[in-house]
């Protein structure tokens, strides 16, 4: 069998289970690849229990795209285990409940599409059968949409496609390649939280503009709405659009 994705709908019956019974137990863990995204960083970095900054230089390596300059953060891989995840053990993941987004997803592959008028997503998916995951052709009696959440994944996609509408929208205004200044404000805003949040708090990143005492308690407090409001600040610097101040 060769590597193959076919399209599938959200009410299709899901033909696969992963358990530790399987002999290719951990395999998808054992040779990564693996982009991860502010939410999935926000999740493992609460996970462990450090800052983002600690998580970041750690774990992950920083690439940029060769035509946007759009900073890409991977796994880092291990030169003892090559690309094997640092959080695979013989017993599974041992960051199991905050997972990446592509952890919970996979085999299925996820992409969607957005209506310039209405902002509605439509979501589209498709599986991806590799040689080396012996689950397929189990037949349960889930539904690709009931499979989906079990896996808890609904909290990543929704902060993930906030993400893809950023970059979407850097296409759309910034067509050509981010400078390294402007690659640094995405870099810092969305994956380095801690760091974001220390530049605001200890050295007045932002002190020109007058944010209220509700926003800065939140943004003080709360990582989820950190990360939005870094999302806000982007499109405000890089692309001039204007920034939400509501607490
Ligand atoms: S985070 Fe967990 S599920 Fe994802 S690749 Fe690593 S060990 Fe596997
Ligand atoms: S290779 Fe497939 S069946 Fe095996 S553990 Fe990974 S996802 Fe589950």
């Amino acid at each position: 069998m060769t590597d193959e994705m076919i399209p599938v709908h959200e009410k299709d019956s899901m033909p696969f289970e992963c358990c530790s019974e399987n002999k290719c137990f951990n395999e998808c863990c054992r040779d990564l690849n693996q982009v991860l995204t502010p939410y999935d960083i926000l999740r493992l970095k609460r996970n462990l229990g450090i800052s983002s900054h600690l998580f970041l230089k750690k774990y992950t390596s920083l690439h940029y795209g060769p035509g946007s300059g759009l900073p890409i953060v991977t796994f880092k891989p291990n030169p003892a285990t090559g690309n094997e995840c640092p959080f695979v053990t013989p017993k599974g993941c041992s960051v199991y409940e905050d997972r990446p987004g592509s952890c919970r997803l996979y085999p299925l592959a996820r992409a969607i599409t957005r209506d310039r008028e209405t902002g509605e997503i439509d979501e589209y998916f498709a599986l991806i059968e590799e040689d080396h995951c012996l689950g397929f052709g189990k037949q349960t009696n889930l539904t690709v949409r009931q499979w989906m959440d079990g896996q808890e994944v609904g909290l990543h996609n929704l902060h993930n496609d906030k993400l893809m509408e950023l970059i979407s929208l850097k296409n759309k205004i910034l067509p050509g390649k981010l400078e390294g200044a402007q690659s640094d404000q995405f870099y810092l805003a969305l994956y380095d939280l801690d760091e974001f949040r220390r530049q605001i708090f200890d050295h007045n990143l932002l002190a020109d503009l007058g944010l209220p005492g509700s926003l800065l308690e939140s943004l003080k407090n709360d990582d989820e709405a950190l990360m939005d409001f870094g999302i806000g600040w982007v499109k405000n610097m890089l692309f001039g659009l204007e920034l939400d101040l509501k607490g």
